[in-house]
């Protein structure tokens, strides 16, 4: 039986905390990189150099350290700057296998994330995660 079998409350309130913490990685594609451009009005290859870093053989947005704190490049006054045409990684937050492992590996995330598991929230459906998962 899948733990998440009876479906999940999630809604996103754009409080900013998953995009700053501890350091970490917001992998992003070239087409990516060609829309999020696109999206804020400079060349890809500006966008590249402003606000990429390569990190082995891969891209991820840039970091700014801040106090011990690492944010994300795109994150001003706890808001994203490009919401609209953020990376899939952030769009599918938390719909990510690693979180919906176990309950717990679910409950750790939800403990830095106000969003999740608020009766106020959305419900979804084991389908709807299901289709979330594949996406
Ligand atoms: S921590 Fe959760 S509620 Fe806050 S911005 Fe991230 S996904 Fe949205
Ligand atoms: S792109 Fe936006 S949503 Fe994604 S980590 Fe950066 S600030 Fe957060």
């Amino acid at each position: 039986m899948i733990w998440y079998e009876k479906g999940l409350n999630f809604k996103c309130t754009g409080c900013g905390k998953c995009c700053t913490g501890a350091p970490g990685h917001v992998w992003i594609s070239e087409d990516e990189i060609r829309d999020m451009a696109q999206a804020i009005g400079i060349a890809p290859e500006d966008f590249v150099r402003r606000y990429v870093r390569l990190v082995g053989d891969r891209l991820a947005l840039r970091e700014i350290e801040r106090e011990g704190e690492y944010d994300c490049i795109f994150l001003r006054e706890n808001k994203c700057r490009i919401y609209e045409n953020r990376p899939k990684q952030c769009r599918t937050f938390p719909w990510w296998s690693r979180n919906l492992e176990s309950e717990q590996s679910w409950k750790e995330m939800a403990s830095s994330c106000e969003g999740v598991d608020s009766p106020d929230s959305p419900h979804f459906s084991l389908e709807a995660i299901e289709k979330l998962l594949s996406s």
